[in-house]
């Protein structure tokens, strides 16, 4: 029988107590936790919490899972679609929960377009492509569009005012009040039902606070711990996680490594999925899923349409 609980591993109720107020509830916590962080913090012998945590790792075994076990783990994690079927199969199925997802593009290449989409998709039920939840839009830069929700939701009969209701709206000021809208999801996501969280855009702030070169280690380090705060979040709650990046357009490095040459990818360091957009003829636009080791190398054509995104 596993243990499933820290009472179970028998650990007295002091150290418990402190436990839970440095956020560590679960075995699974305990045994992914810094020793020495936790002996400064609980003022324990390094030797007493080294025990603490290897009999938690004991505890649950070496957690070995066959590959069969990985992948329908993977294929049962619900997707969100785009309205493209071709930007959807880009994306080996749609824009995936427990994942951030970075758009990066250049000015009107349709990050925030997609955005939108997301917002409005994310309440269709799974059978129609989205997980039947709300979504949170964090915006930072002024450019949402409730008449955008408004004729999405309507394109696919959608109940504009129920769509725009299921749409939690924040406009973050700068950056220190981004990370701080971030620190709240913990407790918003759970009571609102939420499936998506937007950050359009999650670099802009960060830019303009930060400029140069001179600044660029504190504002990495400041992106770094906002991209962590919104990965835990991913993987807490199940939620998809949607951010977006400006990047200048460089289509001569478009073919080759744009990760080095464009510079400035926020995922750069973190798991997830880094989508480039660019523009084409009129409303059509080019994707690319840079740097997926489980996705194909390949491009998907959509159009940004009245009715949104579509093939
Ligand atoms: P980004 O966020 O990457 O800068 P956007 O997502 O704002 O770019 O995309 C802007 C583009 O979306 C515009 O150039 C326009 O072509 C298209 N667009 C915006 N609104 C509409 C609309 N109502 N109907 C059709 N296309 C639209
Ligand atoms: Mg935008």
């Amino acid at each position: 029988s596993k243990v499933k609980s820290l009472e179970e591993l028998g650990i007295s109720s002091t150290i418990l107590k402190k436990l839970q107020e440095m956020g560590i509830t679960t075995v699974e916590a305990l045994a992914a936790a810094n020793a020495q962080e936790l002996s400064q913090n609980l003022a324990i012998p390094l030797q007493t919490v080294q025990r603490l945590i290897s009999q938690a790792r004991n505890a649950l075994g070496l957690g070995l899972k066959t590959a069969l076990e990985i992948k329908k783990e993977r294929m049962s994690l619900p997707k969100i679609t785009t309205g493209s079927k071709n930007l959807d199969t880009l994306l080996g199925g749609g824009i995936e929960v427990k994942t951030i997802t970075e758009l990066f593009g250049e000015f009107g290449s349709g990050k925030t377009q997609i955005c939108h989409q997301l917002a409005v998709n994310v309440q269709l039920p799974p059978e129609k492509g989205g997980l039947s939840k709300r979504a949170i839009y964090i915006d930072t830069e002024g450019t949402f569009r409730w008449e955008r929700i408004e004729a999405m939701a309507r394109a696919i009969g959608m109940n504009p005012d129920e769509a725009m209701e299921n749409i939690l709206y924040v406009r973050a000021v700068n950056s220190d009040h981004q990370m701080a809208i971030a620190e709240e999801l913990k407790e918003i996501i759970p009571k609102e039902n939420i499936g998506l969280v937007v950050v359009d855009s999650i670099t802009g702030h960060f830019r303009a606070e930060y400029p140069g070169r001179e600044n660029l280690a504190v504002r990495q380090q400041k992106l770094n711990r906002h991209l962590h705060q919104l990965m835990s979040i991913a993987e807490l709650f199940d939620v998809a996680v949607v951010v977006t990046n400006q990047v200048m357009a460089r289509p001569d490095v478009f073919y080759g490594d744009p990760t080095v040459a464009i510079g400035g990818h926020v995922l750069y360091h973190a798991p997830g999925i880094r989508v480039q957009l660019k523009k084409s003829r009129g409303n059509r636009r080019i994707a690319r899923v840079v740097d997926a080791p489980h996705l194909p190398e390949s491009e998907a054509v959509f159009a940004i349409t009245e009715a949104g995104i579509r093939d």
